[in-house]
């Protein structure tokens, strides 16, 4: 039996909240008269489902239920042969020191081994840089490759933090648009007319969040022959890859041409239900590697030692319990899907993909936003505006389905009843309205 950790009454979810400041202006103190944040600092945006999370503990505090569909992590528990190898590397095996930048080579070979079984990349352990959690990579690819004014094409709606980061290191971030009359898959000749001369990188994510879209083996191979043909590197967000549902999934770093341009992404937050663990990796053309390396000793050195066993564990053991979570996802996602479109207004298009449902909430004439807030503070369900993901998000909310089959059929009925006050009333309950 998989160990969900949202049906257990001692989590310590609010935990999440402390992790990340939300950033916004009211959040933040008076500044000494002299002393200014960097001017840069203006770029850089944020993850919205942080600050949700937080608004729903705040609305949970006054003794409101809320069902948490808000996060980007799987409800289960790390399988426990990961945390006893991280746990014996720590109390036995002197896991307490700094290792090498880019990660322990036995990982690093565990990564190459992983890497070859489940994408079919051919790769060496000195092209693997292991970094805390996989979001670094994307700060590193950003760092190491964006003059000022270079282009970045990326998906939208899509992971906020590469137009974050494209923008605070200076570059100009190109939305790509993903429309539902497409599956939400980019629409590839659309991206071909979007690079320029300036265009240096392309960052796509299949299988996708927060639509769940998946790009086709003929999309990739296009998008592969475009980076050949305008010599651009691509940043292959793999992240969900073992959550990918139908179709065969196809790494880019495999086709012609694309291994000395490829920076491939991937972790063990989503797959192994590590998020609090902090641990991704990044394989790299070996031209990149010294650049990552610097950034990595710049910022962190290392990774955590004994958090890094656990990784060995995690790809080399047993995956019963990642092939589990999988087959929950996927009951789950046609809980989600038949749920959501039963309700009148509601339309949800099946995802492909990791654990997000976007269904479409355009018919009730409000912003995502607007509806976002309202199902929080009259239903008490915290899901996120689909433009937490950009502006092409509009008409749309994200609702993780990492929750217990339970609370996914009470949170369902919840938004049902929510929204039908709203299309009977037309009046949006907000923060203000249940603080009066
Ligand atoms: N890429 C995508 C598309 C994600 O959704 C996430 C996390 O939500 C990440 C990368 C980062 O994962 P990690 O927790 O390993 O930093």
């Amino acid at each position: 039996m998989l160990a969900s950790a949202t049906t257990r009454s001692c989590r310590c979810a609010g935990a999440i909240g402390t992790l990340v400041a939300p950033r916004s202006d009211d959040s933040r103190t008076e500044a000494p008269a002299h002393v200014k944040p960097a001017k840069r600092m203006e770029r850089i945006g944020t993850e919205t489902a942080f600050e949700a999370a937080a608004r729903a503990r705040a609305l949970e505090a006054t003794g409101r239920s809320v069902i948490h569909l808000e996060l980007g992590e799987p409800d289960f528990d790390t399988p426990r042969n990961v945390s006893e190898a991280a746990a014996r590397a720590l109390l036995e095996g002197g896991a307490t020191h700094y290792t090498a930048a880019t990660g322990i080579l036995p990982l690093r070979e565990a990564i190459v081994a992983d890497v070859k079984r489940w994408k079919g990349i051919d790769t060496t352990p000195e092209q693997v840089v292991v970094t805390p959690g996989a979001k670094p990579i994307m700060f590193f690819a950003m760092l190491a490759l964006i003059d000022d004014g270079d282009e970045v094409i990326y998906p939208n709606p899509g992971f906020p933090i590469y137009e974050s980061m494209a923008r605070y290191v200076g570059g100009t971030p190109v939305p790509a648009p993903l429309r539902e009359a497409n599956d939400f898959r980019m629409d590839i000749e659309e991206v071909a007319s979007l690079i320029t001369p300036r265009t240096k990188l392309i960052v796509f994510n299949s299988p996708h969040n927060p639509t769940g879209s998946i790009l086709t083996a003929d999309d990739i191979r296009r998008l592969a022959e475009l980076a050949v043909e305008h010599d651009l590197v691509v940043l292959a967000d793999e992240i969900y890859g073992r959550l990918q549902y139908e179709g065969e999934p196809l790494s880019i770093a495999t086709l012609p041409g694309m291994a000395e341009r490829t920076i491939t992404l991937d972790g063990f937050s989503k797959t192994f239900a590590m998020t609090g663990w902090r641990l991704g990796y990044g394989v790299l053309p070996a031209w990149l590697v010294p650049d990552f390396s610097r950034l990595v000793i710049n910022s962190v050195s290392c990774t955590s030692a004994f958090a890094q066993y656990g990784a060995i564990e995690a790809l080399t053991g047993p995956q019963d319990a990642a092939d589990a979570m999988r087959t929950e996802f996927i009951a789950r996602r046609q809980l989600m899907v038949d749920g959501l479109n039963a309700i009148p207004g509601v339309t949800c298009v099946m995802p492909h993909g990791a654990f997000y449902t976007f269904p479409n909430i355009s018919f009730f004439g409000r912003t995502s936003s607007e509806v976002a807030d309202h199902l929080l503070y009259d239903g008490g369900v915290c899901g996120l505006s689909g433009t937490a993901f950009g502006k092409h998000g509009e008409g749309y909310l994200r609702f993780s389905y990492a929750n217990s089959r339970e609370n996914l059929t009470e949170a369902l009925e919840r938004v049902g009843a929510s929204l039908a006050r709203l299309s009977s009333t037309g009046e949006l309950v907000t923060a203000g309205s249940v603080q009066a």
